[in-house]
C-alpha cells in the first residue's frame, strides 16, 4: 500500500487506550500506534513496539484513546440546517428541496465545507455523502484532506429538473473517481425512486459498470413512503430495485427501516449493504430498523448521520450511543448493539459497506493512518480504570462521548485536526464565507415554492 504523502518521519501514539477494530478487536492499554508514509507500521502493548528514534512521538500518559477513524456510510452536505423541522418525511423532502431549486455550485462548494468541517472535527474521516455538484465536493474534502464518496442525487421526473443527471454523474466520475491519492470516490446515485424512470435505474447500472463504481440510494424510511410505492409500482421498493438490477456486491441502500423479511433475504442473497441512520429515523419518525435481522441474515450494516439536514449534526458518535439505543428500546433486550459492535459499525463496517476495508477502518499494519484522538482526561469520560477485567473506558466512549472529544485526525497519515483544530484551512474565515453564502441562498430560496413529492 505505498502511497506518497507529506507525512516525512514516522509518528508515534505512546501510552494511549487503544481500540483497533480489527476482526477480533484488538485492544491494547497502554498501547502504541506507529504510522510513516501513510501507512500503520506498528499496533500493540506500549512496552513492546518498537518506536524508532527518528520518530515525532506523541505520548498520551493513558489520557487519550486511539481509534481509526469513523465512517459516516451515509450522509447529504447541505448550508441550511434547521430550516426544514417538524414535519413528516413527505412533507419535509419537497420543503428540503426548495434549496435545491435555487443551488449553484458554490453554493454547493460551502454546503460541502461547513459539512465536512463538522464531520472531520468529529473524527469522520471518510463520508459517502449524496449531494450536488460533486466536484466542489471533491475541492472541500481535499482542501481538509478527508476522504468522500461523492453520490449525486439524480432524478429524471420532469418536477425534479433541478436534480443532477446520469450526464453530470458521468462527468463526476470521469473528473473526480480516485482523485487526491484515491481518497476521492464517486459512485452513481439515484434519488428517490418515485423520481427516478425505470429507463433511468438501467442506465445507471450501465454507468456504474462502465466505470467499475457502486450504486447507492435511500428507501423505505417511512411506512407511507413504502405505500406509495407500492401503489406506484405494484411491489415493495427493494423488490422493485432487485427487477431493475441495481441490487448486487457493493451496492447501498440508506435507511432501510420498512422492509419486510423477504426483501432483507433480498439483500442478503444479492449482497448488498444497509446504512442505517437512527438519529435522522427518530427525527424524522420513521421508526426503528430492523438492525438485527441485518446482522442475522449476514447483510453488512453501518452507520449514517443522514447529514444535518434530517439529523441536524452529523457527529457519529450520536450515531453509536442512538444506534444502540434504537435496537435496545425496541427489543426490550439491554444487550443489543454492545458498544464494541456500535464502534464497529462507524469503523470497519462502514469501511466494508464502502468497499475500501482493505485501505482503513482499523488500525492494522499495512493500513493507511485514518488515526483519530479522543481526550479522555475529561468528567464525562472518567473513570478510565480497568476492573476485574472489564474496561469502562470503551463503554464511556460510545455512551458518553462527543465530538468535541476528539482531539487530532490523521488522513493517510496526514494530520487533519491538531488539538481540536482543522489545521489545513483557516476555519474562521471559513466559517464567515460559508454564513455570508448561506444568507445569500436564503435570500434566492425565496423565490422556491414546495413541489410535491409525486406530481400528477
Ligand atoms: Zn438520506
Amino acid at each position: 500500500m505505498g502511497t506518497h504523502t507529506d507525512t516525512g518521519a514516522a509518528t508515534a501514539i505512546v501510552n494511549a487506550a487503544v481500540y483497533c477494530c480489527d476482526d477480533a478487536f484488538g485492544s491494547f492499554n497502554p498501547g502504541t500506534v506507529v504510522f510513516s508514509d501513510g501507512v500503520i507500521d506498528a499496533v500493540g502493548p506500549s512496552g513492546e513496539v518498537d518506536v524508532g528514534e527518528s520518530a515525532t512521538v506523541i505520548d498520551a500518559g493513558g489520557r487519550l484513546a486511539v481509534l481509526p477513524g469513523l465512517i459516516d456510510a451515509h450522509s447529504h452536505s447541505s448550508l441550511l440546517k434547521g430550516y426544514s423541522e417538524n414535519a413528516q418525511l413527505i412533507d419535509w423532502l419537497p420543503e428540503y428541496q426548495r434549496e435545491h431549486q435555487v443551488l449553484t455550485p458554490d453554493d454547493a462548494y460551502f454546503g460541502y465545507l461547513v459539512t465536512y468541517m463538522e464531520s472531520l472535527k468529529g473524527g469522520t474521516t471518510t463520508v459517502m455523502d449524496m449531494y450536488r455538484f460533486g466536484q466542489r465536493g471533491a475541492q472541500a474534502a481535499t482542501e481538509l484532506g478527508m476522504r468522500a464518496h461523492l453520490v449525486p442525487y439524480a432524478a429524471d421526473h420532469p418536477t425534479k429538473h433541478f436534480f443532477e443527471t446520469l450526464e453530470t454523474s458521468e462527468q463526476l466520475i470521469r473528473d473526480c473517481h480516485g482523485a487526491d491519492d484515491g481518497r476521492i470516490q464517486a459512485w452513481v446515485g439515484l434519488e428517490h425512486i418515485t423520481y427516478c424512470s425505470e429507463a433511468m435505474f438501467e442506465a445507471a447500472r450501465e454507468l456504474a459498470d462502465r466505470y467499475g463504481v457502486n450504486i447507492h440510494t435511500h428507501t423505505s424510511e417511512q411506512v407511507e413512503e413504502v405505500e406509495l410505492v407500492v401503489e406506484l409500482f405494484g411491489d415493495r421498493p427493494v423488490k422493485v430495485f432487485e427487477e431493475r438490477g441495481i441490487l448486487r456486491p457493493g451496492s447501498v441502500l440508506a435507511h432501510c427501516v420498512w422492509l419486510d423479511d423477504d426483501e432483507i433475504e433480498v439483500l442478503a442473497d444479492t449482497g448488498t449493504g444497509v446504512a442505517h441512520c437512527p438519529v435522522s429515523n427518530m427525527k424524522l419518525a420513521s421508526g426503528p430498523a430492523p438492525l438485527q435481522h441485518f446482522r442475522e441474515a449476514g447483510v453488512t450494516a453501518a452507520l449514517g448521520s443522514d447529514g444535518g439536514i434530517s439529523n441536524n449534526s452529523v457527529s457519529m458518535w450520536e450515531c453509536m450511543k442512538t444506534g444502540s439505543l434504537l435496537q435496545k428500546v425496541t427489543r426490550l433486550d439491554a444487550t443489543a448493539v454492545s458498544a464494541a459492535e456500535a464502534l464497529r459499525m462507524a469503523t470497519i463496517d462502514g469501511a466494508r459497506l464502502l468497499g475500501i476495508d482493505r485501505e482503513v477502518g482499523s488500525i492494522e499494519v499495512g493500513k493507511h493512518a485514518d488515526v483519530i484522538t479522543v481526550d479522555l482526561w475529561q468528567p464525562h469520560l472518567m473513570p478510565l480504570a480497568l476492573a476485574e477485567g472489564h474496561d469502562p473506558i470503551l463503554w464511556n466512549l460510545v455512551f458518553a462521548g462527543r465530538a468535541s472529544d476528539v482531539r487530532d485526525v490523521w488522513v493517510q497519515g496526514r494530520r487533519c485536526l491538531d488539538g481540536g483544530e482543522i489545521c489545513r484551512i483557516d476555519e474562521s474565515q471559513a466559517l464567515a464565507e460559508i454564513h455570508e453564502r448561506t444568507v445569500d441562498l436564503l435570500e434566492r430560496r425565496k423565490s422556491a415554492s414546495a413541489i410535491p413529492m409525486v406530481a400528477d
